[in-house]
């Protein structure tokens, strides 16, 4: 875990990223600067491909910059070496997308718990097993599947699977959360139920949150509107 050394909990400096396919290269982002305080409730909206998951998978340290750097708590992490970043990842960054990405064969509470089980060692996972059991079942009760710990995904409706995933975000108990279109596959009761479950764990639990929507409304629910366009960020 990175100590925090800097007042601000992300910091995006001249970020560019392009793709090249055959003989064309796509500028997606041409120089993005974003600061998150700790505790922030930040909404990037756009208009689809204008490189709002380009943006969130270099925060979440899925991807590298082409130029430009990502830090966290003061220290640059864009150009770690993999299995550094691998553990940040793991440790300080959850993420969750809008396909929920939950493994069929495990229920949900396993689902939640999967993210320790690849962080420990068996031995060390047989110690802190019945504690992180009852994290994950907390996690997963408090977004009210306290009845669906054994349930498979294909058993859960659309809302319940994504707080299965935000739950499994969490139980790591990151300091950052990135959602990436996080309603995107959910009829509007669902989605407002996920926005809920995202701001209260912004408002009460203090966690700081990059929610990516193409939907105003929805980014209406955070502190703080950026839109990016033409490769670059305003704030509204
Ligand atoms: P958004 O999330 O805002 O819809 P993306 O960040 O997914 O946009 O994509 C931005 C642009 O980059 C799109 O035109 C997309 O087609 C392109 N793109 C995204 N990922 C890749 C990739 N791995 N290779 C080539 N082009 C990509
Ligand atoms: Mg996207």
């Amino acid at each position: 875990m990175i100590e925090p050394s800097s007042p601000l909990l992300v910091q995006v400096r001249g970020v560019h990223k392009s793709y090249r396919s055959g003989d064309t290269q796509l500028d997606v982002l041409r120089g993005i600067d974003l600061d998150l305080e700790p505790g922030a409730f930040v909404a990037i909206i756009g208009q689809s491909g204008s490189g709002k998951s380009t943006l969130l998978h270099l925060m979440g340290l899925l991807d590298a910059p082409d130029a430009g750097e990502v830090h966290l708590a003061g220290e640059r992490i864009d150009n770690l070496p993999s299995a550094r970043r691998d553990r940040l990842r793991n440790t300080d960054i959850g993420m969750v997308f809008q396909a929920y990405h939950l493994l069929p064969e495990l229920n949900a509470l396993e689902n939640v718990l999967a993210p320790l089980l690849v962080r420990y060692s068996m031995a060390a996972w047989w110690r802190v097993r019945s504690e992180a059991k009852q994290r994950a079942a907390d996690l997963l009760e408090r977004f009210g599947l306290g009845g669906r710990l054994h349930h498979k995904p294909r058993q859960l409706s659309g809302g319940e699977m994504q707080r299965v995933a935000i739950a499994r975000a969490l139980v790591a108990q990151p300091r950052l959360l990135l959602a990436d279109e996080p309603t995107g596959n959910l009829d509007e009761a669902s989605g407002t139920g996920i926005l809920d479950a995202l701001c209260e764990l912004n408002r009460k639990d203090g966690l700081s949150i990059v929610l990516v929507t193409h939907d105003a409304a929805i980014a209406k629910r955070a502190d703080r509107i950026v839109r990016l366009a033409a490769g670059r960020v305003e704030t509204l």
